[in-house]
């Protein structure tokens, strides 16, 4: 069971960070959340409005997706942790610069290390590019990938990266929806192997 002291700690330096520009303009960051003796790391983006207003991942409309996503697949909140790629909400939801993903994913590989997820599951496209990427793993590009599962080495452990697409994706387009819920299904059915 990992340590809560560090994640705790990990999350106060969060909360305070001031290391890139985002922090001008949030209202909380955005640490993540969950039980830390789980199987599963969620990894998005970063917090959008409702996230920066209440200082948890995925409370806003996307987060309702993801909710119905993993409740119809019978995983519960309580089975995953759940984070994000940045963890201060960027201006008017644009995409997080690329100095602002390198400066603050020191804070998420920290996260990954105290957790050790054995899957470790990417929402959209700039958690699958971190990740895969720190993973060395070679892809067909970002759009070819969901619904594979790939085996690696990140951080010095082994772990199932699973890139999604982004639940916000599916709010706008029942195809990715239908995707997303597969995903999930098939997410599930691995972790029925493994616990
Ligand atoms: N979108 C994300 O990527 N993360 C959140 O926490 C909320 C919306
Ligand atoms: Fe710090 Fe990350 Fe927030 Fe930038 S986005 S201020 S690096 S916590």
């Amino acid at each position: 069971m990992p340590e809560l002291g560090l994640i705790e700690t990990l999350a106060d330096e969060i909360r305070t960070c001031r290391k890139c520009e985002l922090w001008r303009q949030r209202k909380n960051a955005v640490p993540g959340e969950g039980n830390l003796d789980v199987a599963v790391m969620l990894v998005g983006e970063a917090p959008g409005y409702w996230e920066d207003v209440k200082g948890r991942p995925f409370v806003g409309a996307a987060g309702k997706m993801l909710d119905e996503m993993l409740s119809k697949a019978g995983i519960s909140r309580r089975d995953v942790y759940i984070t994000n790629v940045v963890k201060c909400r960027p201006p008017e939801n644009r995409d997080p610069l690329p100095s602002e993903i390198q400066t603050c994913t020191l804070y998420l590989d920290r996260q990954i290390k105290i957790i050790k997820p054995k899957f470790l599951v990417t929402l959209g496209r700039h958690a699958a590019s971190y990740i895969l990427a720190k993973a060395a793993i070679e892809t067909e590009g970002i759009t070819k990938i969901h619904g594979k599962i790939y085996e690696a080495s990140l951080l010095g452990f082994r772990v199932f990266v699973v890139p999604m697409y982004h639940p916000a994706a599916a709010l706008y387009k029942a195809k990715y929806q239908d995707e997303l819920y597969k995903d999930f299904q098939l997410l599930k059915l691995r972790l029925e192997r493994i616990i």
